[in-house]
């Protein structure tokens, strides 16, 4: 069995909030939001990091996130969206497939720390727009 846990999400093998989905790539929200929305974007094949996926699959990825940040804005009303890939235990990457964060922003509102547990109805409600938006461009 293979132990990577965004490899078990691929194949609904383990529960995610999913945003999008096609043959190449899953989009899903983060389990412990910075806000609500966090939004990782993954391709469906297994690539350690950056320098292991090919670059056809980088590029699908962040025009992904791209139009996953451009929902942000628009259903969630955030005032900026931070897009970000680490790579290493020492960059804090913490799942080994790899993946980028698309994080709405805004004003006033700050980080909080620890990072809280997804709510389950935040992110039914979260998932639904976000889709709608994608759905209709
Ligand atoms: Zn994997």
């Amino acid at each position: 069995m293979n132990a990577c846990t965004f490899c078990q999400i691929v194949k609904k093998m383990k529960e995610a909030y999913i945003v999008y989905e096609d043959d190449e790539v899953i989009a899903f929200l983060d389990k412990y939001p910075l806000f609500k929305g966090h939004t990782l974007v993954v391709p469906k094949e297994h690539y350690e990091n950056i320098f292991e996926a090919p670059d056809e699959v980088l590029c699908k990825l962040i025009k992904i996130a791209k139009k996953i940040a451009k929902a942000q804005i628009k259903t969630l009303n955030a005032d900026g969206v931070r897009i970000l890939q680490n790579n290493g235990r020492a960059a804090k990457q913490i799942i080994f497939h790899v993946h980028f964060h698309v994080i709405p922003f805004y004003y006033g509102l700050e980080i909080k720390y620890p990072r809280l547990e997804i709510n389950k109805d935040d992110a039914v409600e979260v998932v639904n727009l976000l889709r709608e938006a994608l759905e209709n461009g």
